[in-house]
């Protein structure tokens, strides 16, 4: 997270969780309603995953649909709006997310201690480490305290971009 501009941050939301097709759907800027088959020929993609990226984007509440029966077909058809002036709150609520998150681990990392293998290959918790007579099972290399102040600091940094972000939204 070096670069946290509000425009990116949204994107990387909906590749996460509505892939690359979310990102094509988002980037279409559709101006009124379509159902998920006018989309599907519009952008030469399977159906399938034009439903499933426009249903990824609606639980995180960047789509919305409504359901009509078709008077011809008989068949429900669902009419898609992407939700482009709910951006804002959507990612705010996903940095508070994330941010609530990086205090967890900061309580986490400054209630527990930890011991790393000298040659990199497993954490583990104090009592692990007794266990193992503080030497890793991997490697046989030494168990070493770990000092969780650095990593503190960066999650605090961490903490503080999304302070920011969040107060420039
Ligand atoms: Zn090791």
């Amino acid at each position: 997270m070096n670069s946290l501009n509000a425009e990116e941050l949204i994107r990387e939301l909906i590749e996460r969780t509505a892939g690359e097709v979310g990102i094509i759907i988002w980037e279409l800027k559709p101006k009124k309603e379509f159902t998920d088959e006018e989309l599907s020929i519009i952008l030469e993609l399977e159906i399938n995953d034009v439903r499933k990226a426009l249903f990824a984007l609606y639980e995180i509440g960047l789509a919305e649909y409504r359901r009509k029966r078709d008077d011809d077909t008989g068949w429900i058809e669902y009419y898609w709006k992407i939700n482009y002036d709910r951006q804002k709150e959507v990612l705010k609520r996903e940095l508070l997310k994330a941010k609530k998150k990086l205090e967890e681990k900061i309580e986490d990392e400054s209630l527990k201690m930890y011991y790393i293998c000298q040659n990199g290959c497993i954490k583990v918790s104090y009592e692990q480490a007794m266990e193992l007579n503080f030497i890793c099972p991997k490697c046989g290399g030494v168990l070493e305290y770990l000092d969780s102040s650095i990593a503190i600091e960066k999650i605090k940094e961490e903490i503080k971009k999304i302070e920011e972000v969040i107060s420039n939204l």
